[in-house]
């Protein structure tokens, strides 16, 4: 089959991605073997392929937003023809604490799709059975794969952030993940403040429904009952932190960030504001938002890159060119 393959991680410039002929996965017991059609873009992918997470898996093809339609070890549940989805979060042990405690999140021992085990940047990808999920009729192949990854952990990162409905909601960075949550926090009828660098991001910002949008230097008029990072840079965090009310939450959603910079904490964390980060996530928490994304009829916007481009998808992702989210199909 077709992969994109990454041998030794290196600059996206430097595009070290391969495209080349490997063999396919064969079936394993209590998987399910899956002809991809459609693989979403995630910033966690190029964070691996630049080496900023460190070498999990040698020859590693990239890519955990996987639509995929079953062609081998389908069950009574997991019918062969079957559309599903997989994410970032490919398997746990189920016997750590962590996992015996309904935090499966934060697995001592977890399989990674696209990092410590082959992921979808092919034409087909092995899941592990009970880590699918069956996707919504109403969204089609493109337009789900950004939901496996972006949508259910920027949905995590509000419920990290504790937001209620009505509330005062930040966004700090405006990529495909907050361009997905803001369509949640409109449905929950919070208001939403964006602040992200990029005219075109805050043009689409604008487009959907945000309150405010500003800079990355501008602060939101308002105090904020929670506020959410995405972009890997501490002075974000700080930015963000700076604009909360006393007792609100930011969480932070990125696996990498540059550096933590020192803030001055009587002014900035007194007052019971609290930092969280948000790590991986439960199949509830994409349970739970696909059902949601069904409901409210969320369809994402997307680039489309053939499997060939994937270092130009990494690379357009890396200086912020793409609104809305970037789709591998092959
Ligand atoms: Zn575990
Ligand atoms: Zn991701």
């Amino acid at each position: 089959m077709k992969a994109a393959v990454l041998s030794s991680p290196a600059a996206i410039s430097n595009r070290p991605l391969r495209i080349q002929d490997v063999a396919a996965p064969e079936l394993e017991p209590g998987h399910v073997l899956l002809r991809v059609r459609a693989c979403g873009v995630c910033r966690t992918d190029l964070h691996i392929v630049e080496g900023e997470l460190p070498v999990r898996h040698e020859a590693l093809i990239p890519g955990h937003q996987i639509v995929g339609e079953i062609v081998g070890g389908g069950t009574a549940q997991l019918r062969e023809g079957m559309r599903v989805g997989v994410s970032w979060i490919g398997g746990i042990d189920g016997t750590c604490w962590y996992c015996r405690h309904e935090l499966e999140n934060l697995c001592d021992a977890p399989t990674f799709t696209g990092y410590t085990v082959n992921g979808g940047y092919a034409e087909c990808a092995l899941a592990r059975s009970d880590f699918v999920f069956p996707l919504p009729e109403s969204l089609d192949n493109l337009h789900a794969a950004p939901l496996l990854c972006a949508g259910i952990i920027g949905f995590r990162s509000l419920r990290v952030a504790g937001v209620q409905h009505g509330e005062r909601v930040g966004l700090f960075g405006f990529g495909a993940s907050a361009h997905l949550v803001i369509a949640v926090l409109k449905s929950w009828k919070c208001q939403t403040y964006v602040s992200t660098r990029g005219e075109s991001h805050r043009k689409l910002a604008a487009s959907l429904g945000a309150e405010w949008v500003g800079s990355e230097q501008e602060k939101p008029p308002v105090e904020l009952d929670r506020a959410i990072t995405f972009a890997p840079s501490g002075d974000v965090v700080i930015a963000a932190l700076s604009s909360l009310r006393k007792g609100g939450v930011l969480a932070i959603n990125a696996i990498h960030l540059d550096r933590m910079p020192q803030f001055d904490y009587d002014r900035l964390l007194w007052g019971e504001r609290q930092i969280r980060s948000v790590a991986n996530m439960t199949r509830d928490d994409a349970r739970d938002f696909l059902r949601i994304a069904a409901e409210i009829q969320l369809r994402p916007q997307v680039t489309v890159f053939p499997l060939d481009q994937a270092n130009e998808a990494l690379l357009a992702l890396k200086n912020d060119a793409i609104d809305g989210a970037a789709v591998i199909v092959q």
